[in-house]
């Protein structure tokens, strides 16, 4: 079959929830993926951070491969050989905690509201506050605690309990704390919202607050973490801890995997029977984020991603010098919003037409975030093609 003929097999068989650049992509390494034509494209979002270390990387390949001829799925009335070394490597690399594992990041947020919601129920407290231009994924209570009216418009009644507030307004927040308050929640990085970067001191008054008032901190780390700004949590180049923090995205390095860390004061509020997942924690799913963890340790990746978003960022503020549709530049390790006058989608459709993927947000930020493998010949290669295409 061809593109066009996929693409009309999709037109006639596939729900059309996604606007879908029109080409099939068909085979990935480190930066690069091919369509079905054969065009070879220099890959700087690499599904939304999902590839993360760029794709098929070995190490990931190597480990499902072993681990899948041995067996795909281990349900989760037994115990299987992975999940519990994963979650290991998870706290050895974050806080003192245990984790519940899912396959995605809006079931991540999901277990956080409702470890929160167990947590404050004898208190009678059960709101979350979440921020204005916040993205916490699209099931009924996700969507309701994402703070964009964009994506609840249709789906009312929203599920009670959760109001937003402006990001980045530490009054805002104090005011809008009540006896009911459980949690607030939030990203420490916006990506859907356009990379809108906490301030420092606004995370630490997050934080106190938090404590003042009893409430549970939810950092949602679906986009920020494993090393995508630069340390393996984004938490951490903050130096604030939270309670309760997910991931997904690229935590399995391609594959489906989410999970829910829990500080130790709120790791045993769920118990046997209040929540599941059908494929969480799988063994294939496991083997994967174990070796995603494994790569960013042995090729430094951590260092890499510092080095090469402080390159890309140089480079990018270069650009901004010379076209003044580019207002500015954002964001922290491989995590990088460049915000525009102008709304940015025929920009992105240019440097597509020029080889090389980006992506936009929020109408009018074109977001950055390669493979943490980057090199700067492919970010040189990425800004000459953003010099060409920039109105
Ligand atoms: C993508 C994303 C989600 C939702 O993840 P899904 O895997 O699409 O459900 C939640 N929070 C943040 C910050 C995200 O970027």
């Amino acid at each position: 079959m061809n593109t066009k003929e996929i693409m009309a097999q999709y037109e006639e068989f596939v729900i059309g929830t996604y606007t879908r650049i029109p080409t099939v992509i068909v085979k990935g390494k480190g930066l690069k993926v091919w369509d079905l034509e054969g065009n070879e494209y220099l890959d700087f979002f690499p599904g939304w951070a999902v590839s993360g270390l760029g794709h098929c990387h070995p190490m990931v390949v190597n480990a499902v491969r072993n681990y899948i001829k041995k067996i795909i799925h281990v349900p989760n009335n037994y115990y299987n050989m992975l999940q519990g070394k994963l979650a290991q490597r998870i706290i050895e690399n974050s806080f003192s905690g245990k984790v519940f594992f899912c396959n995605s990041g809006a079931e991540a947020n999901e277990a956080a509201i409702k470890l929160v919601r167990a947590y404050g129920s004898s208190k009678g407290k059960y709101e979350i506050i979440t921020m204005q231009n916040s993205f916490h994924g699209r099931t009924l209570a996700t969507m309701t605690a994402t703070g964009q009216p964009k994506y609840q418009k249709g789906f009312e009644p929203l599920p009670a309990g959760f109001k937003s507030v402006p990001f980045n307004d530490i009054k805002a927040l104090e005011d809008a704390v009540t006896d009911k308050t459980a949690a607030i929640m939030l990203e420490l990085i916006q990506g859907e919202g356009g990379i809108n970067v906490a301030d420092a001191d606004y995370v630490k008054k997050v934080r106190e607050l938090c404590d003042r008032k009893g409430l549970v901190l939810v950092f949602d780390e679906v986009q920020t973490g494993m090393g995508r700004t630069g340390e393996m949590f984004c938490f951490q180049v903050y130096g604030v801890q939270p309670d309760v923090m997910t991931l997904a995205k690229s935590l399995g390095g391609g594959l489906p995997i989410g999970a829910t860390v829990a500080a130790g004061k709120f790791a045993d509020v769920l118990k046997p029977g209040m929540h599941a997942s059908t494929f969480g924690g799988s063994p294939i799913a496991c083997a994967a984020a174990i070796a995603v963890f494994d790569a960013i340790k042995k090729e430094k990746l951590l260092s890499n991603t510092r080095n090469m978003g402080k390159y890309l960022v140089e480079k990018l503020n270069g650009l901004k010098k010379k076209h003044p549709v580019i207002k500015e530049i954002r964001g922290k390790g491989l995590m990088i919003g460049a915000e525009l006058t102008v709304e940015g989608k025929d920009i992105v459709d240019n440097c597509f037409k020029e080889k090389v993927l980006i992506n936009c947000a929020h109408g009018c930020v074109l977001r950055l975030m390669p493979g943490m493998i980057v090199n700067k010949k492919q970010i040189d290669t990425a800004i000459a093609a953003l010099d060409k295409v920039m109105p």
